[in-house]
């Protein structure tokens, strides 16, 4: 499996990456420019699309290879390919509009690497600082909300970031932009861009020779921006990159941001071993303006700047699809949002106990009287019932669900049951782990926890059939991070399935049901139970069933299990076989089939999971990270 994020042509020889249009007819030259010799790079002006450049009479012809909706490729006007290698070998074959065949590739010279573009190498970082500031998480937190999240942070991050550039000063005038053009140093090639009206246009503020002149930058109906007859580029600060290394039709090339009066712009640092701004550079060789950023901070989160440019008040109709409004706790039900909830904009994804003005309970009880409950329930078992209420906090009435015992079973073991399970979920905190509230007695034992309002993972997408492969590795990415969780920190499921994987939003799902569970204690990494109990078999792997053992590793196999569930949209497992009849099958070596629209990547995983011996089965570790390089795969 590819590592994560890998651009789609970066294994391609003749694939140079983010060079310029110059510097590709440069190594195109330096081949002869002979007939049909070729290269591909990077677009500068579309994101995740490409440019072919072409020769032909002696001449460099390029072509914008642009990337569709639908994950394909194709140059404007032609037919779609899979990915730019297909493209490539198609005109290979067909000239199909170009000028002529592609018949050599130009291949990097030894030791070249594909250039990598200016945003790539500060999107970590960007991201990075970006999550902490917006949903001000720190710590594990945060570094739980990347790796889960990455694929739709990268593309929150490439329609935003310009509102984090220190050129970009959001809705100001016209006369204001001057004013603050023309404080401090008059140096030629000094520009702003700011926000003209909420339709998505702009203006380039640029200095030249005293004078500030205004260009309009204006969104076309396919969302793309340009400078009246200019090239169209899908963001800002594509934009402001090719504006500062070519003039290509303004009066001079953008120079250094201007500065925005005390504000995080002191952060700005500048990377002193690439050209400095004012240092007339040579050509188009020496980078963009954003290539010179090193790092920057972003405006802490509350500011106005922050409020000012990322939140739109209802009124306003907001033209970017992934402009973030901060809604907490929303639900998969409240459908028209312009981006689909993250799991860091729920009540659920920190634990109300890391808000430091709600303080633990001791010992984790509850007062009865700040718990209301609802009628009706969520869900049943011989335990009890379990009902929806809220639980009075300092910041508001929290949903909760809450485990309720059975009043007439006077019968202790019960009840020893839900303190256990209650003794380990007190000692989880996790994203993706349902977290416990507190316990409460009152005219009966009451567990209360955090609320997953979607229900059970297998349910939900019995109902829910359209729910695309992709949703569905991401939700099972998300139970591998919660279970990488419990593998750490010494603690085994033993009752791992997709009943018990519990939604919060269509994207975000919680580990939940710890009756079955157990710490570990420090000398051993197994669970030895004394006799055969009352088992999910099905979901058991076969030292559970022959020896009593679990461990994490037996927990591996049952969330190989899970993810059959999960991509068979909730079958039960083993169909119509008895417990029996399962353990004889997998001492065979039989294992349960793919499921029909089940990748061939994830199915080969499962099969992982379900290895004989303990010892050769992966771990958590092994089996997230997995997941993870896949799922980053297929969300390019
Ligand atoms: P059991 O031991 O009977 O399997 P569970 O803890 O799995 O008990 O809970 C039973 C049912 O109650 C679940 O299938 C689910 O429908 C509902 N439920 C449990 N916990 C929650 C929760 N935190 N949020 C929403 N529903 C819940
Ligand atoms: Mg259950």
């Amino acid at each position: 499996m590819a590592s994560n994020m890998t651009n789609p042509a970066n294994h391609l020889p003749y694939f140079f990456g983010n060079i310029t249009r110059e510097e590709a007819e440069e190594y195109l030259m330096q081949g002869a420019a002979s007939d049909g010799l070729y290269l591909l790079r990077q677009s500068r002006n579309y994101l995740g699309g490409f440019a072919l450049s072409l020769a032909h009479g002696r001449k460099v012809h390029h072509y914008t290879i642009e990337r569709e909706l639908s994950g394909s490729y194709a140059i404007a006007g032609g037919k779609s390919h899979a990915s730019p290698a297909e493209l490539i070998n198609y005109h290979s074959e067909e000239a199909d509009g170009l000028i002529c065949l592609l018949r050599k590739p130009f291949n990097r010279p030894p030791g070249v690497q594909p250039k990598t573009g200016p945003f790539e190498d500060l999107k970590e970082n960007l991201i990075r600082e970006y999550v902490k500031q917006t949903w001000n998480l720190q710590g594990h937190a945060l570094e739980q909300a990347i790796i889960s999240q990455k694929p739709q942070l990268e593309k929150l991050i490439a329609t935003t970031a310009h509102e984090k550039m220190p050129w970009f000063h959001g809705r100001i005038s016209r006369e204001e932009s001057e004013h603050r053009i023309l404080i401090g140093p008059r140096s030629n090639g000094k520009f702003l861009i700011r926000e003209r009206d909420n339709n998505g246009s702009y203006a380039l503020c640029l200095l030249n020779d005293g004078k500030v002149l205004h260009y309009r930058i204006d969104r076309d109906k396919t969302g793309k921006l340009s400078i009246p007859d200019g090239k169209r580029f899908d963001t800002l600060w594509q934009l402001v990159e090719h504006y500062s290394y070519k003039p290509d039709g303004l009066l001079r090339v953008l120079t250094i941001p201007c500065p925005q009066l005390g504000s995080e712009n002191d952060n700005v640092v500048f990377n002193s071993r690439l050209p400095l701004p004012g240092t007339p550079s040579k050509s188009w060789a020496g980078g963009g303006i954003i290539s010179r950023l090193k790092s920057y901070t972003f405006p802490k989160a509350g500011s106005k700047k922050l409020q000012g440019t990322i939140g739109h008040s209802p009124d306003e109709a907001p033209f970017n699809p992934y402009v973030l409004q901060r809604k907490r706790g929303l639900t998969g039900a409240e459908k028209g949002d312009q981006r689909e909830a993250l799991p860091m904009d729920t009540e659920v994804y920190e634990s109300p106990y890391a808000d430091p003005d709600e303080i633990k309970p001791k010992n984790v009880t509850l007062d009865r009287k700040l718990l209301t409950l609802e009628e009706g329930e969520l869900g049943s078992g011989n335990f009890g019932t379990v009902k929806k209420g809220f639980y009075r906090m300092k910041k508001g009435a929290k949903p909760v669900a809450v485990k309720i015992l059975k009043n007439e079973s006077n019968d202790p073991a019960i009840k020893d049951e839900l303190l256990r399970e209650a003794n380990v979920m007190q000692q989880l905190d996790n994203p993706y782990i349902v977290r416990m509230i507190g316990i409460c007695e009152a005219e009966a034992w009451m567990l209360v926890m955090e609320m997953a309002e979607l229900g059970p993972l297998n349910k939900f997408l019995q109902k829910n059939r359209h729910v695309t492969e992709r949703n569905i590795t991401e939700l099972v990415h998300q139970v591998s991070m919660g279970m990488k969780y419990l593998e750490e920190n010494n603690f085994v499921h033993r009752d791992l399935a997709a009943r018990n994987v519990l939604l919060v939003t269509q994207h975000y799902a919680k580990i939940s049901d710890f009756g079955l569970s157990k710490a570990l204690s420090a000398d051993e990494n197994y669970y030895k139970a004394q006799s055969h109990g009352k088992w999910p078999v099905k979901w058991y792997a076969p030292e559970c069933m022959n020896f009593y053992k679990f461990s994490s590793k037996s927990d591996v196999w049952s969330f190989g299990v899970l993810m059959w569930e999960a991509f068979s949209y909730g079958q039960k497992p083993y169909k119509g076989m008895k417990g029996g009849e399962v353990a004889q099958m997998i001492e065979r070596g039989e294992r349960m089939e793919r499921p029909e629209v089940c990748p061939t990547e994830v199915y080969d995983l499962m099969k992982l999971c379900w290895t004989y011996n303990v010892e050769d089965r992966p771990g958590f570790v092994a089996v997230e990270l997995r997941l993870r390089n896949y799922y980053y795969d297929i969300s390019h």
